[in-house]
């Protein structure tokens, strides 16, 4: 099932002018079912804790992308700094620091994005478009050569209202490229990661580049 859902996934994917990648979400699944994902073809999983994806990444092989999708809190950074591959929800300048500093002690440079507050909720975690231009142009970002930042993130108001989605989608692309004109060492913009289980195909519609997909994969999840 995991294996069809999968494929069905990749093949509505391939729709798009744009390479649109799929992120298999795999919070809360066992090791078990990450490793039927990996057969079906899958190669970038996404977590949301550090602690669950640190703990998973030495048990499967190493050919795996692990992307960071959840809040980040700066003291956890060292513990998947070894291994990550893209860090989808930066949303500070001290944190970025961190990552940084974490980086460089394993000789590595961390892909990042500026997670983007584009939904109506009040609770979700994000930068406005002004504070990420801010950050973007900083002196304190430009110095720092083991990070870079290659795009932003979003998630879209959890709503059935299509037309609402879709504008949120678009208003996150405009941003994506208007800041993308942007270039500095360790900024280039080429990801835009937006779309999860129920709204993927408008976010690919609207230009993604990364969709974050879980339930859609691995049925409906249990919520910790
Ligand atoms: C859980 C999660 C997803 C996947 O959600 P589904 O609706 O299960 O596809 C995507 N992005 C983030 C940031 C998440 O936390």
């Amino acid at each position: 099932m995991i294996a069809d859902n999968i494929h069905q996934i990749e093949v509505a994917l391939t729709a798009f002018p744009q390479t649109v990648r799929l992120v298999a979400v795999t919070k809360t699944k066992p090791v078990a079912m990450l490793a039927e994902a990996y057969a079906a073809g899958s190669r970038i999983f996404g977590e949301n804790k550090v602690q669950e994806m640190a703990e998973k990444q030495p048990q499967l092989p190493q050919d795996i992308q692990w992307h960071l999708i959840g809040h980040l809190q700066s003291n956890k950074v060292k513990y998947i700094a070894p291994f990550v591959s893209l860090i989808h929800s930066v949303d500070s300048l001290k944190l970025l620091q961190e990552i940084n500093k974490q980086a460089a002690k394993h000789n590595r440079v961390i892909d990042c994005l500026l997670q983007i507050h584009i939904a109506e909720e009040e609770t979700k975690f994000g930068l406005s478009a002004e504070e990420a231009r801010e950050l973007l142009h900083s002196a304190d970002v430009q110095q720092l050569s083991h990070i870079r930042i290659t795009g932003l993130m979003g998630m879209a108001t959890n709503t059935d209202d299509e037309t609402q989605i879709r504008k949120e989608f678009q208003g996150l692309k405009q941003l994506f490229d208007q800041l993308g004109e942007f270039r500095s060492d360790n900024v280039v913009f080429s990801e835009l990661s937006m779309g999860m289980s129920g709204d993927y195909l408008i976010a690919a519609e609207e230009g993604s580049t990364l969709v974050r997909v879980g339930s859609a994969i691995f049925g409906n999840r249990s919520y910790t």
